[in-house]
């Protein structure tokens, strides 16, 4: 694979940073991968582990002269990098984000950024449960879906480079329109990982009662919940409070839906339940179909 740009920085060294650095690394797509990370503990562990050609102490330093600029960092703390960074852009370069929320991002970033920038926001579909600089893998991207959400403006060409970049760690990719993207995450993403914080809140409310009970006989379904809820803290409660609005029109027809199926179990509507699981187990099937999951019985889990 041919190198696509001469020298990228990323911004926040987190699970999604250090997995690009070792992609793009991987695929020769880049000359240089610089990045920078806000603590002294993550630069020293970048340092350590061999993550960015260059480590710097400020993100300003690490933009210069690199001709795109990925902002790694929690939704709710792409305003103050983009302000940070923003001086210090060269012309030229081309700006993205992997955040997990289009439209709360493009509002904060796209102000800041001087004329002459590209702003090309992504957003990985792809994703672990771990975070931190040590928890990236060159895989990661393979096969998943990397969205591009262009601004109005973007610059077509900007956008063709990017798209060849995610393409060429592995990735299959779509372009999309922000409020778009954060209804169709909400429903696929956000709403989900809210379910499986609350399911776990459940349990671990009743686990004050049977404590050993809960995580012993914890059986397929609820791990599933646990390893969803153990998710990193700050970036879910960004994307809650950054896409709102698509969350709570989700989380309403949950609820409508939920009701539903809980007067079915209270009046015995069997054909109702019955019918309504086939559906659901049609869509898995389709996850299974475009190569999203693995049909490996327990989700492939090695048997102990
Ligand atoms: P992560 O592993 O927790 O890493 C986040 C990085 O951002 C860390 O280097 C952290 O610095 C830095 N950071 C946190 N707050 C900051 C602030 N206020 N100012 C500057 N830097 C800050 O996170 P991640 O999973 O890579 O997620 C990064 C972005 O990708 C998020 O926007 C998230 O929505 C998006 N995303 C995540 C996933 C996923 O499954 N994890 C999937 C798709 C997209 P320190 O290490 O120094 O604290």
């Amino acid at each position: 694979m041919s190198r696509i740009y001469d020298r990228v920085a990323l911004i926040g060294l987190g699970l999604i940073a250090s997995s690009l650095y070792w992609a793009i690394k991987r695929d020769g797509l880049a000359g240089e991968v610089v990045g920078y990370a806000r603590s002294s503990e993550t630069r020293e562990t970048a340092r350590e582990i061999g993550l960015c050609d260059t480590v710097y102490q400020s993100a300003a330093e690490a933009v210069e002269g690199a001709d795109l600029v990925v902002l790694c960092v929690p939704v709710g703390a792409m305003e103050s990098v983009a302000r940070e960074i923003a001086p210090a852009l060269k012309q030229g370069a081309t700006v993205t984000d992997v955040g997990s929320v289009k439209r709360a991002v493009i509002d904060a970033v796209a102000p800041h950024l001087p004329s002459g920038v590209h702003f090309v926001p992504s957003h990985p579909l792809a994703g672990t449960e771990h975070s931190g600089p040590r928890s990236g893998f060159a895989e990661l991207f393979e096969k998943r879906w990397f969205l591009i959400v262009p601004v109005q403006g973007s610059d077509a060409a900007a956008v063709d480079k990017i798209e060849a970049l995610w393409q060429g760690i592995g990735s299959n990719t779509a372009r999309m329109d922000p409020d778009h993207h954060d209804l169709v995450l909400a429903v696929t993403s956000h709403a989900p990982h809210l379910i499986a914080y609350t399911m776990v809140g459940v349990a671990d409310d009743l686990g004050r009662v049977t404590d050993s009970e809960v995580i012993n006989y914890s059986a397929a379904g609820f791990r599933d919940f646990t390893r969803i809820a153990a998710s990193d803290p700050t970036m879910w409660r960004d994307v809650f409070l950054n896409n709102k609005d698509a969350t709570l029109e989700i989380l309403g027809r949950f609820t409508e839906e939920l009701f539903a199926l809980q007067r079915a179990i209270r009046t015995g509507d069997g054909e109702m339940l019955h019918d309504y699981f086939t559906r659901t187990r049609a869509i898995r099937r389709g996850i299974i179909e475009a190569g999203q999951d693995t049909d490996a019985p327990d989700f492939g889990r090695v048997k102990s």
